[in-house]
């Protein structure tokens, strides 16, 4: 199993003392096997996505991500997972302001070892990018800009890409176009897709769907 959540809970500090944003989530998920994860806003799906990915740490429960126990990982640890074998594209892009497109591309991959120059330049024709690979990030639309977080990801082909509302920003059309070069990039390198998405008919094209509601999945 590539990625066990077991029993894994949060909470936040509140103005009326700790909020529990999740209450006990347990999910399993394959190598190669793609998930879509819907919930209202503000029920925790990229709390969970940032504990997956070691980003932040849960109060209890576990979570193991290719044989390693994120939970019980130390900081280096943790920066060595996200290195090597998780890729997230966050709902917010996090582009590189002072680096080009190109270079933001191929950031994640280089720190991974992993890079690879044509399948940079297959990935940012596949996604639209190539016109824009010698401009920086505020030179983009929204919609391009996490093109180009999406395509930063793949290019480090992690075992495990968390994509949060990776279409948010895109229109419907170029959003199944996008998906489905999402898709392709997956199965090619045999990583496994957890997505957040709003959208029924992203989450359809996806072999499983889990809802994020009152802290748990069902
Ligand atoms: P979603 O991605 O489903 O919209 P989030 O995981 O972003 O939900 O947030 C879940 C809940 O936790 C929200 O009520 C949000 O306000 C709260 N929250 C998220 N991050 C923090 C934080 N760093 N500090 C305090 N509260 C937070
Ligand atoms: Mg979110």
């Amino acid at each position: 199993m590539l990625l066990e959540v077991a029993k894994l809970t949060k909470s936040y500090a509140g103005p009326d003392g700790p909020a529990e944003v999740l209450r006990g989530v347990d999910l399993v998920l394959e190598a190669g096997a793609t998930l879509a994860l819907t919930g209202e806003s503000g029920s925790g799906k990229s709390t969970l996505l940032h504990l997956i990915a070691g980003l932040d740490t849960g109060d209890g429960g576990h979570v193991r991500l290719d044989g390693q126990e994120v939970t019980r990982l130390d900081d280096a640890g943790r920066a060595a997972l996200r290195r090597g074998t998780v890729g997230i594209v966050f709902q917010q892009f996090n582009l590189i302001p002072s680096l080009t497109v190109a270079a933001n591309i191929a950031f994640q991959a280089r720190l991974a070892g992993r890079h690879d120059p044509e399948r940079d330049a297959s990935l940012a024709a596949a996604l639209g990018l190539t016109p824009h690979l010698d401009k920086y990030p505020e030179q983009l639309s929204g919609g391009q800009q996490q093109r180009v977080a999406i395509a930063r990801t793949l290019a480090a082909r992690p075992r495990l890409v968390l994509a949060d509302e990776p279409t948010g920003n895109l229109d419907e059309a170029t959003s199944g176009v996008v998906l489905d070069q999402m898709l392709a990039l997956v199965a090619e390198t045999g990583a496994a897709l957890l997505m957040v998405t709003h959208s029924p008919a992203l989450a359809a094209r996806m072999e499983r769907r889990l809802h994020l509601s009152r802290g748990r999945l069902a």
